[in-house]
């Protein structure tokens, strides 16, 4: 990684000539129903920085959607990654386990909020993740409803699907979806009718009561949520929301289910999410962030719940296949040992700083918000709340042209969400701020 100058420098158009011609066969080969971010195609990466065909070095600001959190090939997923490839490549840990496996789960085990006794097993994505720890829930409790939230994302699957909230484009067409998967309000400050500092105790308030009164506690079998929603627009529950839900589900014998597949691994500054009201949850989804680019997932989640499962109940031809386990011990490895959350921390005050600078200049920016290096802006039509989606085409495109990859977001599809990777120096990190307060006022 550290071959790669960690410099901006555009030396054709975006998209430039051999992009271009490979786009085209995109086209002819590759499915439209795949959407793309940035018209590039991309030849090496690392640190802060994607280098096209073309030679351009663009600021990436979205870590293939919080994924790289290490950085694109971080030495230690290389070297583990290396080591492993040349041993050997799949026995498929059912048939014959091996050691990567374990590891990997003694990590989660130890690395996820509370101190009880915990156990995990491995998926390959984070819809699988979710997937599965809806099996455990139901299994467990003999229930079968699971809650969950307005805004939410869990995933493509026919299940997960059913969970996530957007119709367009994650849903539309897809159906008939899952039974048994409840929504309910989702505590957004910004847009609570009551107001932001009434937020917390008045969606509670709701949610309780629609739990109880429309679906019946004693049939909920899990709550999912994540603690910031991602692709819902990064909404920050207000203070005291998610505690309140946790408490109600441990006094109901509902489980509370972390989806900290976006949050987690460091992305907030804290290796979880959760810890930030000190949530202890029953069970916890991990993917995204948890292995430096490989297809990685996991679930987590109190020893007993874990255990209760029937043998052969749980699995897959690949969850947990040899060689992701061995990058995610290297991007564990570099998230403890470098102190990335620490570094988060830091990346998160200059973000918040430059972001809330825009927000006073801007009357089409409504709100920034988010934790860490998970930060993002929702504009509004100037003097309301009124999603303003519209200008975000021609931001991002401004970006693009200056050589810095920005991520979109939101219901409304009206935020901006920045999603750097934890090891960005700050030289280029406070660039594509920089790039981004230009596009913003180019935009109006
Ligand atoms: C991305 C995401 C998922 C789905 O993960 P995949 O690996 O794409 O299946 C689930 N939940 C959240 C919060 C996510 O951000």
């Amino acid at each position: 990684m550290t071959s790669i100058p960690q410099v901006r420098s555009l030396v054709t158009a975006i998209p430039g000539p051999r992009s271009q011609e490979i786009l085209k066969r995109k086209s002819e080969a590759v499915s439209a129903a795949l959407g793309m971010a940035i018209p590039i195609i991309v030849e090496r990466a690392g640190g802060g920085i994607l280098v096209d065909v073309d030679g351009n070095s663009i600021i990436d600001m979205g870590s293939g959607i919080a994924v790289v959190s290490v950085g694109n090939s971080a030495d230690r997923v290389v070297a583990n990654v290396k080591a492993q490839v040349e041993a050997f490549t799949h026995t498929c840990f059912m048939v014959a386990p091996y050691l990567g496996y374990i590891e990997v789960c003694e990590a989660l085990n130890r690395l996820t909020p509370g101190t009880h006794k915990k156990k995990s097993i491995l998926l390959n994505s984070g819809a699988e993740a979710l997937e599965n720890a809806v099996k455990i829930a139901r299994s467990y409790t003999k229930r079968q409803a699971i809650v969950v939230f307005e805004h939410g994302y869990h995933g493509r699957t026919n299940l997960t699907m059913s969970m996530t909230a957007k119709n367009m484009p994650y849903k539309d067409s897809f159906g008939p979806f899952a039974p048994e998967v409840y929504r309910m309000p989702m505590a957004y400050p910004y847009r609570w009718n009551g107001g932001a500092e009434k937020c917390a105790e008045e969606a509670l308030d709701l949610v309780i009561h629609k739990m109880e009164k429309e679906i019946g506690a004693k049939n909920i079998a899990g709550i999912v949520i994540e603690p910031i929603q991602g692709e819902g627009g990064f909404i920050v529950p207000p203070k005291g929301f998610l505690p309140g839900l946790s408490k109600f589900a441990s006094e109901n014998g509902i489980l509370f289910i972390a989806d900290e597949v976006q949050t987690g691994f460091a992305r907030t500054g804290q290796m979880f999410a959760s810890e930030d009201e000190g949530i202890v949850p029953d069970l916890i989804a991990t993917a995204k962030g948890i292995a430096g680019g490989l297809p990685l997932a996991g679930v987590t989640g109190r020893a007993e719940i874990m255990d209760a499962i029937h043998s052969g109940g749980l699995g897959g031809t690949y969850g947990g296949s040899p060689v992701a386990c061995a990058a995610a011990l290297g991007a564990i490895a570099t998230i403890e040992e470098d102190n990335l959350c620490a570094r988060t921390l830091e990346i998160g005050a200059i973000i918040s700083e430059a972001l809330n600078a825009m927000k006073a200049k801007y009357s089409i920016i409504g709100e920034v918000r988010g934790r860490g290096a998970m930060q993002a802006i929702e504009f509004i039509i100037p003097g309301s709340i009124e999603p303003n989606p519209g200008v975000l085409p021609a931001i991002v495109k401004f970006a693009q042209n200056e050589g810095v990859l920005i991520l979109t977001a939101g219901t409304y599809g009206n935020v901006i969400r920045l999603l750097p990777p934890l090891v960005m120096p700050e030289h280029l990190l406070r660039e594509a701020l920089d790039v981004l307060d230009r596009a913003i006022a180019s935009a109006i």
